[in-house]
């Protein structure tokens, strides 16, 4: 099937897109690496009157260290964000997990602000923001706001994006001494969606569990957190017995989906045993060993 009609505008600076988008508002749809919204397209699942493609604000792709965090434009290509050393070095969570974002292809045009605004309850980058409490710099009519995880993911391929906003930014706090991370997951085939993945991240204090963060994909309409878990860990002393009661703990309060990829029990057991297996590796790598 090919596209319905649509016409087309192609901004360059997102005052330009801002505009369109307010002239527009719902009948109009950005188009970044169009990985998810071209599929859409041609299977009439999305019948946008105006395509609003941002690919020539060039201002929107940029990975940049200020104030001790990272800021990563949204039309910054996943490709990029795998091949950039700082991104490697500063947030190596985000840097593991994108390598898992289907296939080099895909990450070639796919940007960051893309997967993020299309929310796909399995994909990768909202369970990375979620674990890493990272900002979301939205630009609307009014000016920015800056959403965090939590309220920026509100359903299932649903954000608070109101149709008159663009995602432009995105900030990640600086890990903190002491700190490991890991991602994990298990998909069906290799550059597929994620069947369930974890993103745990651990500072060590004293010798014991600081700070604890653990986020999931897979198992819900979007990244879910594990603050009981999350609760369970932190000022304990870590063994591999804390780190399986956790999982546990976290995995028996998931309600993933139950569909023709995995049932739900299956994808409940498997979360079980990818946090333990992702907390083990945060902590090994809280140690100082680098990603
Ligand atoms: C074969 C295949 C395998 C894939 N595997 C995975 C995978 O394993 N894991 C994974 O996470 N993803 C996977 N993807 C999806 C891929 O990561 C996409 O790149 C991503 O979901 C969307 O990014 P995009 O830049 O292509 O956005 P687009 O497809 O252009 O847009 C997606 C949606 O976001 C909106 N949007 C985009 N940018 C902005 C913005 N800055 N502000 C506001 N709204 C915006 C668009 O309007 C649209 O609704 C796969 C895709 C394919 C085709």
């Amino acid at each position: 099937m090919k596209p319905a009609p649509f016409r087309y505008a192609a901004p360059r600076s997102v005052g330009e897109a801002l505009a369109l988008l307010q002239e527009y508002g719902p009948k109009a749809k950005v188009l970044a690496g169009g990985q998810s919204l071209v599929p859409l397209l041609h299977m009439r699942l999305a019948r946008p009157e105006v395509l609003v493609d941002i690919n020539r604000i060039r201002a929107l792709a940029y990975i940049r260290r200020r104030d001790d965090r990272l800021h990563i434009g949204a039309l910054t290509r996943q490709r990029a964000v795998e091949a950039s050393a700082t991104v490697r070095r500063h947030v190596p969570l985000l840097w593991e997990a994108i390598r898992s974002v289907g296939h080099p292809q895909i990450r070639n045009r796919g940007t960051v602000g893309g997967s993020l605004a299309h929310a796909d309850p399995a994909a990768e980058l909202p369970a990375v923001v979620a674990a890493l409490d990272a900002e979301l710099v939205v630009a609307g009519p009014e000016g920015e706001r800056v959403l965090s995880p939590e309220e920026f993911f509100t359903g299932y391929l649903t954000t608070a994006l109101q149709p008159t906003e663009l995602l432009v930014e995105i900030r990640f706090p600086p890990p903190g001494e002491g700190t490991g991370s890991a991602f994990v997951e298990v998909a069906r085939r290799q550059g597929d969606f994620a069947l369930v993945g974890v993103a745990a991240v651990l500072q060590r204090r004293d010798g014991a569990i600081g700070q604890a963060r653990l986020a999931f994909t897979g198992v819900g309409p979007g990244p879910v957190r594990a603050r009981e878990a999350e609760r369970l860990l932190q000022g304990e002393t870590a063994t591999p017995r804390l780190f399986a009661q956790a999982a546990r703990e976290a995995s028996t309060r998931l309600e993933p989906p139950d569909d023709i990829h995995a049932t739900a029990q299956y994808r409940r057991d498997l979360a079980a045993v990818l946090a333990h297996r992702a907390l083990e590796a945060a902590w090994q790598r809280s140690r100082g060993r680098r990603r």
